[in-house]
């Protein structure tokens, strides 16, 4: 397993990590297999969108926004209710197939890491489980 230290600016915001993945699938040599993509937060998550438009994230993280705002008539007493609805909406991880050492994304698919309550610098669990590859 690798650990990435994903440093975020604003409270909100999308990072995109596909390059930092891309880098450690190669770096370790990995080659057929599922990767797994998990981050270990209450208030941050990742998301596999458009890395082409950067309007598509902002529109992303506008509409999230929208749906749940930052002040509402939340119990949780830190203040940071939405940033944890947000991570829950969008989820935790994501998995991506690895063939022959490359990510098997769409053309226009970029591996986000979804800030809800920063700035501040996160972790990314990378875990990677070979498969026969049928060859
Ligand atoms: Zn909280």
């Amino acid at each position: 397993m690798e650990t990435l230290n994903v440093p975020t600016t604003s409270r909100i915001e999308f990072v995109d990590i596909t390059n930092l993945i891309r880098d450690i699938v190669s770096g370790n040599g990995w080659s057929d297999g599922i990767l797994t993509i998990y981050c270990p937060h209450t208030t941050a998550a990742i998301t596999i969108n458009e890395a082409a438009d950067p309007d598509v994230r902002s529109d992303i993280l506008k509409t999230l926004s929208k749906l749940i705002p930052h002040r509402d008539n939340y119990a949780h007493m830190e203040g940071n209710s939405d940033a944890h609805i947000k991570a829950s909406v969008v989820g935790p991880s994501q998995q991506v197939i690895i063939e022959n050492g490359q990510l098997l994304l769409g053309t226009w698919q970029g591996i986000f890491f979804c800030e809800f309550d920063g700035p501040r610098t996160r972790k990314v669990f990378v875990q990677f489980v070979a498969c026969d590859s049928g060859a």
